[in-house]
């Protein structure tokens, strides 16, 4: 069986290489993107199961980026988990308004992530990998 695909757009090295790390851990497939532009790129053609989305990104931010998956028809249903490092009261619901299924906040802890993945994915969601 193929392990459902993640993409992370993220443009922050350290921060993508512990969202690579503890997605393919846990069995999921992961496409990278370094940018918005390039992000949406990558979700219209490799229709992701989810898609992990930095906020704070270079050139388009992750609010953009997040209407323009739901400008894409065939992207209606992914899942969007917004990462940001605000913790400005009223982000969650710019993150939600602008198009994002739910929201975590960085740095990144791994059982939040994997319950919020789990769950908006359901029969979708990965077994973790045998080891
Ligand atoms: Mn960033």
């Amino acid at each position: 069986m193929t392990p459902p695909l993640v993409l992370v757009i993220e443009d922050n090295e350290q921060n993508m290489y512990l969202a690579r790390f503890l997605l393919q851990q846990n069995g999921f497939g992961v496409a990278e993107a370094w940018d918005g532009r390039s992000g949406l790129e990558q979700a219209r053609r490799l229709h992701p199961a989810a898609i992990l989305l930095d906020i704070q990104l270079p050139e388009m931010n992750g609010y953009t980026v997040a209407a323009r998956l739901r400008e894409m028809d065939d992207l209606a249903g992914v899942p969007i988990i917004a990462v940001t490092s605000f913790a400005m009261v009223g982000d969650r619901e710019r993150c939600l308004a602008a198009g994002a299924t739910d929201y975590v906040e960085k740095p990144i802890d791994a059982a939040v992530l994997l319950s919020k993945l789990r769950a908006h994915l359901g029969a979708d969601a990965a077994a973790p990998a045998p080891r």
